[in-house]
């Protein structure tokens, strides 16, 4: 079994970088994602390397093939390569000597089935020459990639109880490459040790949920974490349908040819509830853009506004959100269209305007400055004359009811 050539293998870049950590004329070796993807014929993000060079021994043979060093995980033994604007990690083989659930205590190490012993699932520990393209398989990982099988290298008790993270990493890699059910031993392990997410800090919880639900369709993988109680102990506000709403939406966003988001499948698996999403964002430890959009969107669920009504309320992205979370068919189809390529507008009176047509500065014109906004959203955003003659009509209004003494 061979790596297929690419083009990323002969980019001059990763050549120099291999060429650099050469030992005894081997080169390092590709390892993890890369290999995999390669494999299944997807492109390839990230180039990981993988070579019994320790850290400082890394860094001394890059810098002195003039190739920039960044300690980013030294403790891990990772040592991040950036060679014409493009980054390598180049990981030393180690072993875990001890781990409690949240981290591990690594040691380096010269075996490389020793470095894959302490990897998660047998398809991200396949390896491979950059230049013979050979593959070493330690765990049978080919296999499992072929048939799309998401695996525990070793006892997945065992290795669930040494770091809990790798609960939400079945799921999320039985989502991206699994066919099938989930493996029944890996499944029935993440159950048992559910209740430990909560000792993992909230950011890496998020950040797996955000892979999570940014793969094609996590449908079934979020329905199946429900009914194990994998949420139970981080997200026990998700709603009981999630598998259903997702599937939902995602049917929308494929008919529409709208790629995948985060944010907006995650708003299809919460309670429609501000007060409540703002909690879960906090304690979440979700980004400030999220959590605003996330409570905009919980805002207008369900109302009945149009696309651009909404769109000029809480702008393009939320509105498209929305209308992908409470639309079906025709009027999915109809409302994206509407504000596809359209420039949300703003409005053409100003409280200057309203001054100049004899209002009194003060309170009156904010209060009239809105009336005529309502009128005009609820009119679909006229263009002159008409923004004109509703602000005449509004400050006839304002003037008539005494808000000018
Ligand atoms: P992606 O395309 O999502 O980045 P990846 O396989 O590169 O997929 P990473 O999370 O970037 O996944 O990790 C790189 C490699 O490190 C994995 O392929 C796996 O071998 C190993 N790894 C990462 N996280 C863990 C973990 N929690 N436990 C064991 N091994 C892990
Ligand atoms: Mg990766």
């Amino acid at each position: 079994m061979q790596l297929p050539d690419a083009p990323w293998l002969h980019d001059p870049a990763f050549e120099r970088v291999v060429d650099a950590l050469r030992v005894d004329g081997q080169p390092p070796r590709i390892v993890g994602g890369a290999v995999r993807d390669a494999l299944l014929g997807i492109a390839v993000a990230d180039v990981d390397i993988a070579t019994p060079l320790v850290p400082d021994e890394v860094t001394r043979r890059l810098e002195a093939a003039r190739i920039k060093a960044v300690p980013t995980g030294i403790d891990h033994g990772t040592v991040t390569a950036v060679a014409d604007g493009r980054t390598f990690e180049i990981t030393t083989l180690r072993r875990d000597v001890s781990t409690d659930g949240r981290r591990a205590t690594v040691e380096f190490a010269t075996d490389w089935k020793e470095d894959a012993a302490r990897r998660d699932f047998t398809i991200n520990a396949l390896y491979a020459d950059p230049e013979s393209r050979e593959i070493f398989d330690y765990f049978d990982g080919l296999a499992d990639l072929a048939a799309h099988h998401i695996g525990f290298i070793g006892d997945a008790e065992a290795r669930i109880a040494e770091d809990h993270l790798r609960i939400l990493r079945l799921f999320r890699f039985h989502a991206r490459f699994g066919k099938g059910a989930i493996d029944a031993e890996a499944l029935a392990a993440a159950s048992t040790h559910a209740s430990k997410l909560m000792a993992l800090s909230r950011e890496r919880i998020s950040d797996e949920l955000r892979k999570l639900l940014s793969v094609a369709n996590p449908a079934p993988a979020v329905q199946a974490m429900l009914d194990n109680g994998i949420f139970a102990s981080f997200l026990p506000e998700i709603v009981a349908d999630a598998g259903n709403k997702l599937a939902m939406l995602i049917e929308r966003e494929t008919a529409s040819a709208i790629k995948p988001s985060a944010g907006r499948r995650l708003s299809a698996i919460l309670p429609v509830d501000t007060a409540g999403v703002e909690k879960i964002a906090s304690r979440m430890k979700l980004s400030n853009r999220l959590r605003t959009d996330l409570v905009q969107l919980a805002a207008h669920r369900g109302s009945i506004q149009s696309a651009r009504q909404l769109a000029y309320a809480i702008g393009t992205e939320n509105a498209r959100d929305l209308v992908l979370l409470d639309f079906d068919d025709n009027r999915l189809r109809q409302e994206l269209a509407s504000i596809e390529s359209w420039q949300v507008p703003q409005l053409p009176v100003k409280g200057g305007d309203l001054i100049a047509k004899g209002l009194r500065a003060g309170p009156v014109v904010a209060k009239t400055l809105q009336a005529i906004e309502r009128q005009w959203v609820a009119e679909a955003f006229p263009e002159e004359p008409r923004a004109t003659e509703i602000a005449d009509q509004m400050v006839a209004e304002a003037l008539r009811e005494g808000g000018n003494p």
